[in-house]
């Protein structure tokens, strides 16, 4: 479904947060104090480049999944995540149920 508009719209969000992340990580790296948004997940870790480099990871893996057709599906158990928690959080790769 990479022509599916919505998708488009959403892989267009991920590559355009994904350039800031890698940015914040590229300012962190040469030692600036980067301030890490709240809508980052936590990923069990306070360390900062931890943190942006596993969010990174997560951003690439949705851009790859909007053009296979999975996109918007639960990596557990296939079931349709929500438009509107993809509206907010594109990078979301699993249902409620399979959150972790
Ligand atoms: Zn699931």
């Amino acid at each position: 479904m990479a022509d599916d508009p919505k998708v488009r719209e959403w892989k267009r969000r991920l590559l355009a947060k994904g350039g800031e992340i890698a940015k914040q990580l590229e300012d962190l790296m040469s030692g600036k104090d980067v301030d890490l948004d709240a809508g980052i997940p936590e990923f069990g870790t306070s360390d900062k480049e931890l943190r942006l480099r596993r969010f990174l990871d997560l951003i690439d893996r949705g851009i790859k999944r909007a053009d296979t057709g999975r996109f918007g599906r639960c990596a557990v158990c296939g079931e349709a995540i929500p438009a509107a928690v993809l509206d907010e959080r594109p990078w979301t790769e699993r249902c409620a149920e399979h959150a972790t």
